[in-house]
């Protein structure tokens, strides 16, 4: 049996002058989130994972602490809270 993440795989129909195919519509995934504040986060790589792990490491996720988690914003206030206590 199919695994149940392809059985809702929506397909449409395409003509072409010689013939009808079929072709299968990808998923579309919602763009990465700050997990404390909610905005979406910029330079995160978002989509099918097929694609996101052909991408180089630097192309996935900006080069600093949290990336991928946390906002620009977020982390400022964050590095502040660590650095005084
Ligand atoms: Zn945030």
């Amino acid at each position: 049996m199919v695994r149940p993440s392809l059985r809702v795989a929506k397909t449409r129909m395409k003509r072409t002058p010689s013939e009808t195919k079929l072709t299968r519509i990808e998923k579309r995934t919602k763009k990465p989130h700050c997990s404390k504040c909610g905005a979406i986060l910029h330079g995160v790589a978002f989509g099918r994972q097929n694609r996101v792990r052909k991408m180089s490491r630097s192309e996935r996720l900006p080069s600093r602490v949290h990336a991928g988690y946390l906002c620009t914003r977020c982390l400022k206030g964050a590095i502040k809270a660590e650095v005084r206590s």
